[in-house]
């Protein structure tokens, strides 16, 4: 007789140790380069049968539990590929793309978390195939799974071999702005209760420890301040490293001479404010300007290219001489483009997806303008994408209002790993051309 999903039930407790392995993994499979800690090992339980897979290789099913796996829209592909080689009735999966298209994984898992979960065992003690994820708050991420000097993030000055930690204090954001998938996840802010951020605070000391001095903790938040308490979870967050230097995301609406005083004295040395499209006006940059004015921390400005608006030179260049001109007058230490992404269940979504195809879903990754069909055009959009910032960051307003960006630090190398990507990709398909 064949199993149907609606026979899979779940067994906490199995007798033989060997064959209750939990195991979690990431798809798309996690790139060391970038160094972003899994966000699975939230979800991962206590317990010495739990593991953390960094390559997606293929297990033995019957010495396997579960398989806990955290699906984002650009590993789709590898996660269906993995699946078929295992036995569905022990995958669970949750994440991003599950949480907004939980039907297409009903044919790859058995249960389907939808939403943020820290407690996978009243999860998916829950009935039906999609359950939403249950967050108790009751144990702290499995940091003992990876290796956290493996932690990486590009921070202006920051050296590739110093020590860089992270923590996540609040998840989900109630704003609607029409590109961003936080809300998705959750569109309520749900902040983690004090006590266990400072618990958590303090593990990463000590296991940081072992390995010499932390110097930088991100923050993870969407938007930090945007917390009542956000000033005590500061405080907290510095009293325990008080030489660790601090970078966060904010909203500008969030920010004024008062808290930006607060955030310089409590050790914050870099935030992040979306600059998002320049050609759009958004109510939580109603005070962008001002607010950049008055930090005399570093400013790191994202920014979002919509390809489809740069079509043709005099386009592009139109946008890219805007963008510099905001640019020089915001005069940010830190930039990042990103072309748009549009996710389903954000307001872009009606107006894009036509242009859409689950071909499309491996390059969710930012950095391709993968809605232009051309290949040339769109090797072309991507490298001047990277072009357009090298040029910000070699002006003379640069060097001589901002900082030096030649330095060999993680910023300096990132972009020279941009580069690299950027022209080879492009050079290939412009000398393939018929
Ligand atoms: S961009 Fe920031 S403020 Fe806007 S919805 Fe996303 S997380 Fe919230």
């Amino acid at each position: 007789m064949s199993l149907t999903w609606k026979d899979v039930t779940f067994n906490y407790i199995l007798p033989d140790q060997k064959k209750d392995r939990i195991i979690g993994l990431s798809f798309p499979e996690n790139d060391l380069n970038l160094g972003l800690e899994p966000s699975i090992l939230t979800v991962l339980p206590d317990g010495d049968n739990v593991e953390y897979s960094l390559k997606n290789i293929d297990f033995p099913d019957d010495d396997v539990r579960y398989y806990l796996c955290s699906v984002y829209i650009a590993g789709m592909d590898e996660f269906k590929a993995w699946a078929n080689r295992h036995d569905k009735t022990k995958i669970i999966v949750g994440g991003y793309h599950p949480t907004t298209f939980p039907e297409e994984f009903k044919r790859y898992a058995a249960k389907i978390v939808v939403g943020p979960c820290d407690d996978i065992y009243a999860t998916i003690a829950q009935s039906g195939q999609i359950v939403h994820g249950v967050t108790s708050y009751n144990h702290l991420p499995r940091y003992d799974l990876y290796d956290v000097r493996w932690n990486q993030q590009v921070i202006p000055d920051k050296l590739k071999e110093e020590l860089c930690t992270s923590i996540s204090t609040s998840q989900g954001c109630p704003f609607r702005c029409d590109f961003c998938c936080t809300p998705i996840m959750s569109n309520k802010l749900i902040s983690k209760p004090l006590d266990l951020v400072t618990r958590e605070i303090k593990f990463l000391h000590e296991t940081y420890a072992k390995y010499g001095d932390l110097k930088y903790i991100f923050i993870r938040d969407e938007n930090f301040p945007l917390q009542k308490d956000w000033k005590e979870r500061l405080a907290a967050i510095s009293a325990e490293l008080p030489k660790v230097k601090i970078y966060l995301f904010a909203s500008a609406n969030t920010l004024d001479v008062e808290s930006i005083k607060y955030m310089a004295k409590h050790n914050v040395y870099m935030i992040c404010l979306g600059l998002e499209n320049i050609n759009k006006e958004y109510k939580k940059n109603e005070n962008l300007d001002n607010v950049i004015k008055l930090l005399k921390i570093y400013t790191y400005l994202s920014f979002i290219v919509d390809p489809l608006e740069i079509i043709g030179q005099e386009k592009g260049k139109e946008f890219y001489e805007l963008l510099l001109t905001r640019l020089y007058t915001l005069k940010p230490e830190m930039i990042c483009g990103n072309f748009l992404m549009p996710f389903r269940g954000t307001k872009l979504w009606d107006k894009y997806y036509a242009y859409i195809s689950e071909d499309d879903y491996k390059f969710y990754n930012s950095k391709s303008a993968f809605m232009i069909r051309n290949k040339v055009v769109r090797a072309k959009m991507e490298f001047f994408m990277w072009y357009y910032q090298m040029v910000y960051y070699n002006s003379s307003v640069y060097k001589h209002e901002v900082r030096n960006f030649n330095v060999d630090d993680t910023l300096a190398q990132r972009f020279d790993e941009l580069k690299k990507m950027f022209t080879d990709r492009y050079n290939i398909l412009w000398n393939k051309r018929g």
